[in-house]
């Protein structure tokens, strides 16, 4: 491609490693349903580079721009490395300042009411998952500290997946030090192009963390998880943040990373026949496609193949809300497949995907640590 004319470097970079091989069509969940070419990432990419070329976004490159779930199956079939989700931020924080103003209200209306726990608390609450279920378990032995995210909907919605992973870690002899829920890991301002919200958010988060003197940080939510792991890519180098990100993300494991080598024959596991369905956030953002089903293999599960697991179940954070069409008919999909074995639930491991399922699902859908907190 020619990317001469592009200002900014590091979109100019990006671009021109793609080779327009195609690959990524196959498995892009946008490309699938509407087999447009610009719903695709090759297309993205294109209407990226011309639009910032022209220094002009036009009104349908924001539509395009807008149905991408962002969900980095791209990047994970991509054989020449194109950081897809990094350019198009670098797009959408263009396309921001030309949206139309009543969009702009929406969005920070939206973004507002999920991130602000005194407006989102009460609709939680009507909309809640599931309560905590059992008692508390003290941890054994020293209790070592661990800091387990809380997360900003994730307490309100489901505070059992938290409470199960405290029993859990209490019985393998960790004590889980919880977030508050004020603490929100900065994402949802991040993907509504809001940079300076989320990054008075990660700063703040950063400073507390570190104050905690812990040697992990565990998330529940693969979303949430994958936010802070990319904290250091919000600096640039010469930012004092950068190197104070750089820990905090080394620190940082999704719960199914902690778990993976410790002994857990002496947990009580929930009997089921399950069907997984696994978070793009995990396998293509965080890189660990399979961890999970390995592990519930290992405790005695079998959970069913799922047809076309790479693809999102349309979720995304926010893109339910902004793109309801779309997001059912990829619902419609997951839910097809996930229970095409007829099992008794449906386990994920983001409560975004979980919510998501869960209102058109017919058999329970939880997070699947809560099976091994019986
Ligand atoms: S992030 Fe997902 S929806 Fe967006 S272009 Fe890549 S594969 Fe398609
Ligand atoms: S797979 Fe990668 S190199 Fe090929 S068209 Fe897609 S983004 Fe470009």
């Amino acid at each position: 491609m020619q990317t001469h004319q592009i200002a900014n470097f590091k979109a100019n970079e990006i671009i021109r490693k793609c080779v327009h091989c195609g690959f990524c069509l196959a498995t892009c969940p946008t490309y699938q349903l509407l087999g447009s070419e610009l719903d695709s990432p090759r297309g993205r990419i294109y209407l990226i580079k011309s639009s910032l070329e022209r220094n002009d976004f036009s009104t349908k490159s924001i539509e395009h721009l807008d149905r991408c779930l962002t969900c980095r199956s791209c990047e994970t079939t991509c054989p020449s490395g194109v950081e897809y989700s990094s350019l198009l931020d670098i797009g959408r924080g263009f396309v921001e300042k030309k949206r139309p103003v009543w969009q702009k209200v929406v969005r920070y209306s939206v973004r507002k009411l999920l991130t602000t726990p005194v407006l989102f608390n009460p609709i939680g609450f009507i909309a809640k998952h599931s309560q905590r279920q059992g008692e508390a378990v003290t941890p054994s032995g020293d209790g070592k500290k661990v800091l387990l995210l809380g997360g900003c909907v994730q307490p309100v919605l489901a505070p059992n997946i938290n409470h199960s992973i405290k029993n859990i870690l209490a019985k393998l002899g960790f004590e889980a030090i919880e977030t508050p829920q004020k603490q929100c890991c900065g994402a949802v301002d991040q993907h509504l192009s809001a940079e300076h919200d989320a990054l008075k958010k990660v700063k703040r988060n950063i400073d507390s963390w570190l104050t905690q003197q812990v040697d992990t940080i565990i998330s529940s939510a693969s979303g949430c998880g994958l936010m802070v792991k990319d904290y250091p890519s919000l600096f640039d180098k010469s930012d004092p943040y950068y190197q104070k990100a750089k820990y905090i993300s080394r620190k940082t494991q999704d719960i199914a990373e902690f778990l993976v080598d410790k002994d857990l024959s002496q947990l009580n596991l929930e009997k089921a026949n399950i069907s997984y369905h696994e978070p793009c956030t995990l396998q293509h953002g965080q890189k660990l496609a399979g961890l999970v089903n390995s592990i519930l293999q290992q405790l005695g599960y079998t959970p069913a193949p799922v047809k076309d697991s790479h693809l999102c179940c349309g979720s995304a954070g926010t893109y339910s809300i902004f793109q309801p069409k779309l997001s059912q008919a990829l619902k419609n999909n997951k839910l097809k497949h996930l229970q095409v074995a007829n099992p008794e639930m449906i386990v994920t491991a983001n409560i975004g995907c979980l919510m998501h399922l869960q209102k058109d699902s017919k058999i329970p859908v939880k997070h699947w640590v809560e099976l091994l907190d019986n």
